[in-house]
């Protein structure tokens, strides 16, 4: 028999896709990828859904550990029979479909609902979620006054302790969720039927993949798509689902007129496997460095949370970077790097470090300079005692990054990309982030979290070192296109 039971997870999943709800309770015969390491995420959510609770002090928790489903659907009825104003996660039960409550709080005979989240605005998935609730609570006889989404502020700024009153904003969802709760029933009685069904529901790709959330069946349902395909193209540009519609799959297969310019540049440079060099922008570019050069990387970590004084939720906190300075053109570079101490605010060492190692008079190359730019212009306005010092450097600050995103320098094998992480491999083959224990930004900011959570010892001195060996590999990856850069156009110039 066919297994129906639905959750209020399943149910959002089952609105996204009714084949990814489908395949969810009959798994395919096909070997998926490891699903993303999210326990961070959930640390980081469990964090703030804690923080807003004070929002509605005096509240009693209905715990998910350490009780069965039946026993928080108790507890829940206690509470209420007792006259609980307050209730943390609440748990209740209605047509098989078990949800619970961030925040529960009795508004007369009636509740209001606190749907608590990390993001910084309501979305169209969270009015579903909330739709889901409201309407289990109806099926268990309460009436719901009105439905809240608690997010986070992200104008707040932290000075001292947190004040979660500005911290969170409380959104009223009521006449969105209302008028979603309408088609609840049948969306429920659709998605019970679909899951009766004894073959996969035929659904084809499409936008819903990957959004609201990308979907953990892509390698399973994508499977039909060869390399080199319309789903190759950067950037917006022609409707690719509108092609892939009219059956054009193959990037070989479209019509190039149909494409903008940056999309048929990649499109003939693939097909032609062709690369270009535009010598003369190139000489341009490197006739606006000057040595010493320092080539910089800052890595940076957010959270809803402000951890600092004079920080704003999900503001960049750099606490690591990584220079190699040349000399002169072609010189080997010396190296110098920071990694904060975890759990101390980093932003003044750092800075302090860095204005000392960058001469006042150095060329300071980035990768993507907005970023970089964007955390030194952050400390300016923290540390006005530096901000001489630091808009000295902002304004020597020039981007590695503007050759390729101009395109005056393209190789086929970046598939229409100038991330580094593209560039590297296609300029300096031999040298590659493939293997890395930490391979990119987001795996940077994990670890930091990770390390401040670590005591003193062997795993925290391994996870120093990978930090390191990354953020190392990243400005060592600079110097090495500059080095091609400067072999393509010759030393001259520069
Ligand atoms: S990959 Fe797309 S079509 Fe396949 S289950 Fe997921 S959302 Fe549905």
């Amino acid at each position: 028999m066919a297994n129906t039971g639905l959750s209020k997870s399943l149910i959002l999943k089952g609105l996204q896709c009714q084949k990814a709800l489908w395949l969810t309770k009959n798994p395919p015969d096909f070997e998926l990828p490891p699903k993303p390491d999210l326990e961070a995420l959930f640390r980081t959510g469990t964090e703030v859904g804690i923080l807003a609770q004070q929002l509605f002090p005096g509240g009693v928790e209905v715990p998910y550990e350490g009780l069965s489903f039946g026993e928080q659907l108790t507890r829940t009825k206690q509470l209420i029979d007792s006259g609980a104003e307050v209730i943390y996660e609440a748990s209740f039960s209605f047509s098989a479909i078990f949800v619970k409550v961030d925040i529960l709080v009795r508004d007369g005979d009636a509740w209001q609902i606190h749907e608590v989240k990390m993001g910084t605005s309501v979305k169209d998935v969270n009015l579903d979620d909330v739709a889901v609730q409201h309407y289990v609570l109806n099926g268990c006889g309460l009436s719901v006054s009105k439905s809240f989404l608690v997010h986070i502020n992200n104008q707040y700024v932290r000075q001292g302790d947190i004040e979660v009153d500005k911290l969170f904003t409380g959104e009223e969802i009521t006449p969105q969720v209302l008028a979603r709760l309408q088609s609840m029933p049948e969306v429920v009685q659709e998605l019970r039927s679909t899951l009766r069904e004894s073959a996969e529901p035929s659904i084809d790709i499409g936008p819903h993949c990957k959004d609201p959330y990308e979907c953990d069946f892509i390698p399973y349902c994508w499977r039909h798509i060869p390399e080199d395909s319309i789903f190759d193209l950067r950037g917006r540009g022609t409707d690719k689902f509108k092609l892939y519609n009219q059956g054009i799959v193959r990037l070989a297969d479209v019509p190039l007129d149909e494409l903008n310019g940056a999309q048929r540049f990649q499109a003939e440079a693939t097909l032609e496997q062709k690369d270009v060099t535009d010598r003369e922008a190139v000489r341009e570019f490197l006739g606006s460095l000057w040595y010493p050069l320092c080539h910089l990387d800052f890595e940076t970590f957010d959270t809803p949370i402000p951890p600092f004084d004079g920080v704003r939720p999900y503001q960049k906190v750099p606490f690591q970077y990584s220079l190699h300075i040349q000399k002169e053109v072609g010189a080997e570079p010396e190296h110098c790097e920071y990694l904060a101490q975890p759990n101390v605010d980093p932003r003044r060492e750092l800075i302090e470090q860095l204005l000392t190692t960058i001469p006042e008079d150095a060329c300071i190359l980035t990768y993507n300079q907005a970023f970089e730019k964007g955390v030194l212009r952050e400390l300016a306005k923290l540390f006005p005692d530096l901000a001489e010092a630091i808009e000295v450097r902002l304004a020597n600050v020039r981007d590695l990054m503007a050759p390729f995103k101009r395109r005056d320098v393209y190789r086929w094998p970046m598939r229409g990309s100038y991330s580094i992480k593209e560039v590297l491999p296609a300029l300096v083959p031999e040298l590659s982030y493939t293997g890395m224990e930490i391979a990119d930004g987001m795996a940077a900011m994990q670890a930091y979290r990770e390390m401040c959570a670590l005591e003193a010892g062997e795993k925290l001195d391994r996870l120093r070192a990978a930090m390191l060996d990354y953020c190392r590999l990243d400005t060592l990856a600079m110097v090495k296109i500059l080095k091609v850069l400067v072999a393509t156009e010759g030393f001259s110039s520069c």
